[in-house]
């Protein structure tokens, strides 16, 4: 196969180093790897030692000099092939994944890659059948997140203006679309509108679906994957203020604060009250909405002492009864605080 210069840079840019690395069998965790040489390591270099450099499609040991490079070299040292062998390999892998049928990413990728709540108990059933596209959704989310900006202008005023600053918005990976048309393109360019529509960030008719609602609130697990995201929308006169991914709500916001330690933890209506009592200072975590809480989620409250700050509104209301019915069914010890009518948790703090 003879391929000129250019093509060759555009085919390098059109797959993901990750994507690539996982093709090949190395199964990369948060983009490490075990070195192409690990005999030259102690244990087989069981903790891996080898980083994929998602944003450059580069990779490269910590331990030895010579292995480092782009896509087309991974591709040579792991099959140990010719530059020529590599790229066709490198074309094949990249024409297929274009027409990759989305349930390509139907089954587990691996074990390491199976749902991992951050929560405990039987929550481990659920984790062997999970959702037809869930580990693309954590890979879609993966690459709008690392190509997000960092919080700054109107996002950063509207924060502000909840009292919510940046050392919450760093300690929470909060962040904000930049260029809607740039993160639109780049997306399409990593995957096939069939998985953008999947993963739920894609309409039917294509498009990505948060083109005024450019602030970024991602549910991490304790591992740092995005497993779910809300985005929200910083002017008033859009509506809704909030959209959800489409499909199954899989942990609930901040659910690293559910470590299994004996403690007292707040359960807030929606991210940005959640934000606000983490602000403070307070462990909280949060639901997406007063009637999300998810029975499943119960066992990952185990050892806490759960405090429900709903809003003080009809809904919020019938959704903590609901709630603490779900906890206490579970043997967890809940309690409501019940705030002045009408106000939530962030204004109760002053945001406005
Ligand atoms: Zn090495």
């Amino acid at each position: 196969m003879r391929l000129s210069k250019d093509e060759i840079e555009r085919l390098k840019e059109s797959v993901n180093i990750a994507d690539v690395a996982r093709h090949l069998g190395m199964n990369p965790v948060m983009e490490r790897v075990r070195c192409l040489f690990p005999e030259r390591h102690s244990h087989g270099d069981r903790t891996p030692s080898m980083t994929l450099n998602t944003k450059n499609n580069t990779f490269k040991c910590w331990v030895c000099d010579d292995v480092f490079g782009d896509v087309i070299s991974l591709v040579q040292m792991n099959k140990k092939c010719t530059f020529p062998e590599a790229l066709e390999w490198l074309a094949r892998f990249a024409g297929s994944k274009i027409k990759a049928p989305p349930k390509s990413y139907a089954q587990p990728l691996d074990p390491v890659e199976a749902p991992e709540l951050g929560l405990g108990g039987n929550l481990k059933t659920q984790a062997a059948k999970p959702e037809l596209n869930f580990n693309l959704r954590t890979q879609v989310l993966k690459v709008l997140i690392e190509n997000s900006d960092d919080i700054s202008g109107a996002c950063s005023k509207y924060l502000g203006k909840r009292k919510i600053f940046k050392k919450t918005w760093d300690l929470m990976g909060l962040k904000q679309i930049g260029d809607y048309q740039k993160m639109s393109d780049l997306l399409k360019r990593r995957f096939t509108e069939q998985e953008l529509q999947d993963s739920g960030l894609f309409n039917e008719s294509g498009h990505l679906r948060f083109y005024r609602h450019l602030l970024l609130l991602p549910y991490y697990n304790s591992k740092g994957d995005p497993l779910y995201l809300q985005a929200r929308a910083i002017e008033p006169e859009v509506q809704p203020k909030e959209l959800s991914l489409k499909g199954r709500i899989t942990i609930p916001y901040n659910s690293s604060a559910l470590n299994q330690k004996p403690g007292v933890v707040y359960l807030c209506e929606g991210v940005i009250d959640t934000l606000t009592l983490i602000e403070k200072g307070f462990s909280a975590v949060g639901v997406p909405g007063a009637k999300n809480f998810k029975p499943e989620w119960a066992p990952g409250f185990k050892n806490k002492k759960v405090f429900l700050v709903f809003d003080s509104d009809e809904a919020g209301r019938e959704g903590a009864i609901k709630t603490i019915q779900i906890l206490k069914d579970a043997g967890i010890d809940a309690d409501n605080l019940s705030l002045p009518e009408g106000m939530d948790i962030n204004s109760w703090f002053g945001g406005s």
